[in-house]
């Protein structure tokens, strides 16, 4: 990609709530049509390094760059979002839009956008219930649908599938690869290594630094995957695609999760 074309571009990004960084010397490059995750253990920096391309974090050393004029839409992790906000969904939406005017009075071509919205989503018929009852599937589509209506060029999404079934999770994914294939840059974070990092373009591997970059093939690899999650981990392949098998958990027959260091052997267990 040549320089020209770049949307954002963060060269050398450090930054630092207290004391010591959680995020040093970050380089990324966003590119019109690129679908990136960004993939580390909890407490690597991969929602401090989306806050970064946002904007809503200053970096303490380094540079960050945007087009300008950019149009970025932002998707929060849904556990952090306070849900008793006594909202319906088309409401919830609708905000996105209209604060700072003339809310609760939105023009009826607003109205017919986000009913477009929530259609091409697949939650068309939940725009009169509250945001509370939805799944966390649905919860996520409802932003989502917040994010698109700002029409954006890049779309970052943090921990899109946490807290979502099975189900959910490939609807997601599906989505947001039509979204990308549509022309939207995708940039979002995850700890589902099996279930949504393998299926991307490209991935950025995190541990304060970036420790890998490439395909899921060139980075879900077990060297990369140690210097990024501190602990051996196994890599199978399966299908034609990589899978990690997590090394802080198994699933014993019983389906209860155990510790690797109690049930396995010829392990050191860490
Ligand atoms: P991740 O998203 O990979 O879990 P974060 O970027 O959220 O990582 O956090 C990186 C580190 O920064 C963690 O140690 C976290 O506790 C700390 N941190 C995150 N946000 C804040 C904040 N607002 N104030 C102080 N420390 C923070
Ligand atoms: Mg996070």
């Amino acid at each position: 990609m040549s320089a020209g074309e770049a949307l954002v571009r963060l060269e050398g990004v450090t930054c630092a709530y207290g004391a010591g960084p959680v995020l040093a010397g970050a380089d990324l490059e966003i590119g019109p049509r690129d679908f990136t995750g960004i993939v580390g253990p909890s407490g690597s920096g991969k929602t401090t390094l989306l806050r970064a391309v946002l904007g809503t974090v200053t970096p303490v050393a380094g540079t960050v760059w945007r087009r300008p004029g950019l149009r970025v839409g932002y998707v929060p992790q849904v556990e952090t979002v306070n849900w008793s906000f006594p909202v319906t969904v088309a409401e919830a939406v609708l905000m996105s839009r209209t604060t700072g005017r003339r809310l609760p009075w939105p023009s009826a071509a607003e109205r017919a956008e986000v009913a477009s919205v929530l259609d091409r989503l697949g939650i068309g018929g939940l725009g009169g219930r509250h945001i509370r009852e939805l799944s966390g599937g649905q919860q996520q589509r409802v932003f989502l649908a917040r994010a698109l209506l700002r029409r954006p060029q890049l779309l970052l999404l943090d921990e899109p599938t946490s807290g979502v079934d099975v189900r959910a999770r490939h609807d997601i994914l599906r989505l947001l690869t039509e979204l990308n294939a549509g022309g939207l840059a995708v940039l979002l974070t995850t700890h589902d290594l099996n279930g949504m990092a393998a299926h991307l373009p490209h991935l950025v591997s995190l541990n304060t630094s970036v420790t890998g970059r490439g395909t899921p093939r060139q980075v879900l690899t077990p060297e990369v995957l140690e210097r990024t999650y501190g602990a051996p981990m196994e890599v199978l392949e399966h299908g034609g695609m990589r899978v990690v098998v997590d090394p802080a958990v198994l699933v014993t027959p019983t389906g209860a999760r155990a510790p690797i260091s109690a049930t396995s052997s010829g392990r050191d267990g860490r």
